[in-house]
């Protein structure tokens, strides 16, 4: 259950307590000094809280809200649970609405708000905890199996109470603490425009970090633990840079960093010179730089930062951001604003990319979640998300160029299927009289190592590749890219990553296909020349660090990036790789090897 404590503002100079100093993973840039904001996720308990007596009518409502909501939410549940597991897993979560609509529980509930000026929550919290008592200590085994379902609702509930007051009373101009935030919570609060963020968990591919840099708001992940160590009044700088973060920082460290942020935007707008610049090595190849994006208010940073099109829009953070499905009239409108904003270049729609950690409130519970109900595999199971993303691209297709890319690709089958889809697509936009683009170039996203492997066959079935490195590298490595604990072996540059790149490349270009890289370490400028040795001659990159790409790409002659890229294949590890990267760039782009100086 979100629980958020203020921590109120402190000046500077009256900073209670030692300053100290946490090292973290700067994953978003900028740097932020201001008060924290603790928010613990998802732990289901509330304290005792009360309500002034005129408030109770309004906590009923709240209640009934949270009720009818999570009936909602059930009864897609159910559905998907009956589609794809059959009648008898639906039931389970029937039964579930059985408990939310028990008369026993309402009339026991509104009664402590009542009676007792308990909040609605600390009362459902009581009224259901004593129910799952007295159904533990019964001598029916049925009534016991049963008492973890009353757990579910009675977190299903919480949950939807504590969101619906938590966000909106939240004060603005915060540094957000939390131990996990999700990419939809981030969105929530940079409503309530957060200053920055610092969590426990996560690494730079995670979707929250992703989600930071689309909104621009500085962020440190891996910090283990330190949500736990950080109390109320105090002040916080963090420096999404370098992954450092300052508590209670002394006037004179608050003063440096203020020199630092100075410094950092005066290189912002020295980068500016490039914008009209092409992205031309110094032996004259090409490289077309795209935009990553995931919400609307990017698109125009695409002119800001001389994008060419969009080589990923993340089209599920649309939806995220909505908690629901979007309709097919909002979708048509959303696209063609990404289209305007993008041509006479692509705008390169990514079908809903849901699961993983992109999940839905109503979504199942599973183990592995990145190995599970993911991308295509989802949507071909629901042709209801499918059906109005295809009809919203190919009508929003009208107004400029437009491409298809589809997420989590392990089959030849699923591509397949998907031709299907389109054609039925087509049709019924004729049959309907509606304005269409007929012939929208199909790409998949080489994410998963069978596909690389396979790509000869793959290739003839589509029309251009989009390497995902962000998932190619957990895959390829077994290394989970959210989880803090094992962060230090989730290596982008590991040589087996780069073989798979490498192979993904030639087979592109074999076939005649274009081979763009959009996983993170596309936006990282000390990795281009290794990119563009590879053999990719499209990047996609977060829109903020395209200038800087492009300043990579145009440092040096792609034969010299060749010879480096030949190199890196022969390392035995990442290590190695990072060894003879960094040696590279002093000796051949030394502007390059000094970037983080600059910016930090
Ligand atoms: C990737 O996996 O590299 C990618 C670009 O997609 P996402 O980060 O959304 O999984
Ligand atoms: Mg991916």
């Amino acid at each position: 259950m979100p629980r958020i404590t203020h921590s109120s503002p402190s000046p500077p100079d009256a900073a209670a307590g030692e300053e100290r100093i946490v090292e973290g993973v700067g994953v978003a840039p900028g740097i932020v000094i201001g008060p924290a904001l603790s928010f613990v996720g998802e732990t289901y308990r509330v304290s005792e809280e009360r309500v002034d007596d005129d408030e109770a009518e309004a906590e009923i409502r709240r209640f009934e809200q949270a009720v009818k909501r999570g009936e909602r939410e059930l009864n897609k549940i159910a559905s998907l649970a009956r589609d794809k597991l059959g009648e008898s897993s639906a039931e389970i979560f029937q039964a579930q609405t059985l408990i939310l609509r028990d008369a026993a529980l309402h009339a026991d509930v509104k009664c402590l708000i009542r009676d007792e000026s308990y909040s609605a929550d600390f009362a459902v919290q009581t009224v259901m905890g004593r129910i799952r008592k007295r159904m533990e200590a019964s001598t029916s085994e049925y009534l016991r199996d049963r008492a973890g379902d009353l757990v579910d609702v009675q977190n299903r509930l919480l949950r939807t109470l504590q969101q619906s007051k938590g966000f909106s009373k939240i004060e603005t101009g915060r540094i957000v603490v939390a131990e996990n935030l999700t990419a939809a919570d981030l969105l929530l609060f940079s409503r309530r425009d957060v200053l920055g963020c610092a969590i426990d968990f996560g690494g730079p591919t995670s979707h929250v970090s992703i989600m930071a840099r689309a909104l621009g708001v500085p962020a440190v992940v891996s910090l283990h633990g330190f949500s736990n160590t950080v109390e109320g009044n105090e002040t916080i700088i963090l420096d999404g840079f370098s992954g450092r973060v300052v508590v209670n920082p002394t006037e004179e460290t608050i003063a440096a960093y203020r020199a630092r942020r100075e410094k950092y935007q005066r290189g912002l707008e020295a980068r500016q010179e490039l914008v009209p610049l092409p992205a031309e090595t110094k032996d004259g190849h090409q490289i077309a730089l795209r935009a990553n994006v995931e919400l609307e208010q990017e698109f125009p940073l695409l002119e800001k930062y001389g994008a060419e099109g969009i080589g990923l829009f993340r089209t599920e953070m649309l939806l995220l951001a909505k908690g629901q499905p979007i309709d097919e009239e909002e979708q048509v409108a959303i696209y063609q604003e990404a289209i305007r904003a993008a041509r006479p270049h692509p705008t390169t729609f990514r079908l809903l990319d849901l699961g993983g950690d992109k999940l839905l409130p109503m979504a199942h519970r599973e183990h592995n979640p990145f190995l599970g109900w993911r991308g295509i595999r989802i949507l071909l199971d629901k042709p209801d998300l499918l059906r109005p993303q295809l009809r919203a691209i190919l009508r929003a297709a009208v107004d400029g160029p437009a491409r298809i890319l589809l997420p989590m690709v392990s089959t030849l089958d699923e591509v397949k299927r998907v031709r299907e889809h389109l054609t039925d697509a087509v049709a019924s936009l004729q049959a309907d009289g509606l304005p269409h683009e007929e012939d929208v170039d199909l790409g998949i996203m080489v994410e998963v190592p069978a596909v690389v492997l396979l790509l000869d066959r793959f290739a003839p079935e589509v029309d251009f590749l989009s390497i995902g490195s962000n998932d190619l590298t957990q895959f390829t490595l077994a290394v989970d890219r959210g989880n803090d604990l094992i962060a230090d072996r989730y290596h982008e540059l590991h040589p087996s990553v780069l073989h798979l790149i490498a192979q993904a490349s030639m087979a592109g270009h074999r076939h005649g296909l274009s081979v763009s890289l959009c996983g993170e370490m596309a936006s990282n400028p000390r990795v281009a020349p290794l990119l563009v040795g590879l053999g990719l001659t499209e990047l996609s990159a977060s829109p903020a660090f395209l200038l800087d790409v492009k300043r990579a790409v145009r440092s040096c002659s792609k034969a010299k990036m060749a010879a480096l890229a030949a190199q890196a294949l022969e390392q035995p590890d990442a290590q190695s790789v990072v060894t003879l990267m960094n040696t590279w760039l002093r000796e051949h782009v030394p502007e390059l090897a000094v970037f983080f100086d600059e910016t930090a």
